[in-house]
């Protein structure tokens, strides 16, 4: 039986290629079929955004080169049909253009041919077909093509708001789940820790934890290098009290200078990096029955569950769901009330489009 032949599933099942019976996500291959079925959307789209652990793992593996990088992701596209990073994991996400609204969604769907929508849920069950890619921006891990993509019924996404640019917008929404899953674990008066405090969701976070936790509460970054524009944005602003340079790879050292500075220890850590092997530094700096929110797509179950019981810590560990109710709207409105960083994230990521 063809996928054209299949039932239509909420979910997205019937796009399902190999292994048979598996869901979207953990499906090795897709059916990216660029016609809408009776309950799907097609998109064409305009551009991706790679997930960060995913675009510097593929960034490394082609040395940078962008022609390369290019290929890397059409190749893998082709195979899976969906860009599903096989050795982190992980996907992105992708801005378009409504083309098509199927049979069954058109009364209840709010989407119409001609809006322009970034997708929230990830590439790794998207099914996404390229015809062309036309441009990587190795510096913001966003890559332009021609081609389309479709949304599932159950698929989320956000209409492109009309006071951000669309490349900023892209930014915010690609890491929305963290500052949004923030404003609801922080608390006034408590010790949050980031690591990965100047990348993109990193210091989203920095801003939410520091309205959250108030005067009495304290913000501590920590990232590898204390002089980025990132890091001096964040201490200049008050978004963090103190930045700790660190490489969170090296437990030990993130753990004494991290007590050094807080010697009670973190009330929540949350975890933004795109690297691996940070999880033993978050969990030695969460006090005991604290929390630690693995957002990192370079996170490690193992690493975290085997190491959190090596170490005698009784922490409650998050996994980063990338979604929670009202993100898209939690993410943006976290720009929208911080001038400095609306402006640091306009430099950064607004002229990607070029
Ligand atoms: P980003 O902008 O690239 O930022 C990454 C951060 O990690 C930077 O601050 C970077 O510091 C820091 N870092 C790198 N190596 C480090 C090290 N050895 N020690 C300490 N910090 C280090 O990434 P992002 O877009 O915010 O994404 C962050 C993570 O979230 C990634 O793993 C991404 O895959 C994941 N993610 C998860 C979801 C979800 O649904 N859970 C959704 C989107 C993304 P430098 O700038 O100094 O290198």
């Amino acid at each position: 039986m063809t996928s054209a032949d299949k039932a239509v599933c909420r979910l997205g099942s019937h796009r399902v290629v190999a292994p048979e019976g598996a869901l979207p996500q953990a499906a090795w291959k897709l059916d990216a079929t660029p016609r809408a079925r009776a309950n799907e959307v097609l998109c064409r789209v305009e551009a991706l955004n790679v997930d960060s652990a995913s675009f510097r793992q593929i960034a490394q593996a082609c040395d940078g080169d962008c022609e390369r990088i290019g290929e890397h992701i059409v190749a893998t596209v082709r195979e899976r049909g969906k860009q599903h990073n096989a050795v982190t994991g992980s996907g992105g996400m992708f801005v378009g253009t409504v083309a098509e609204v199927g049979d069954d969604l058109r009364a209840t769907s709010d989407l119409r041919p001609g809006d322009r929508i970034a997708s929230l849920v990830s590439l790794t069950l998207t099914p996404l077909h390229v015809e062309r890619v036309e441009r990587v921006d190795v510096t913001t891990g966003r890559v332009w093509i021609e081609g389309s993509a479709i949304l599932f019924e159950s698929g989320l996404y956000a209409k492109l708001p009309d006071d951000i640019p669309t490349d900023v917008a892209l930014a915010v929404l690609d890491v929305a789940g963290a500052p949004a899953q923030v404003r609801k674990l922080a608390r006034p008066g408590q010790t949050v820790a980031v690591f990965g405090a100047d990348g993109k969701s990193g210091m989203l976070v920095c801003a939410q934890a520091r309205d959250r936790v108030g005067p009495s509460g304290r913000v501590i970054g920590i990232a590898p290098d204390a002089t980025t524009a990132g890091a001096r944005l964040l201490l200049d602003e008050g978004y963090v009290d103190a930045f700790i340079e660190v490489d969170a790879t090296r437990a030990l050292d993130v753990a004494d200078a991290f007590e050094a500075l807080a010697p009670e220890l973190a009330d929540l850590v949350v975890n933004c990096v795109n690297v691996a092997g940070t999880e033993l530094s978050s969990i030695l700096c969460a006090k005991d029955d604290g929390t630690v929110y693995f957002f990192s797509m370079s996170t490690s179950f193992t690493a975290a569950a085997l190491g959190a019981e090596g170490a005698g810590k009784d922490v409650t560990m998050i996994v980063g769901n990338g979604y929670t109710k009202g993100h898209a709207e939690t993410a943006l409105q976290t720009l929208r009330d911080h001038p400095a960083l609306r402006a640091y994230f306009t430099e950064r990521f607004g002229r990607a489009g070029g």
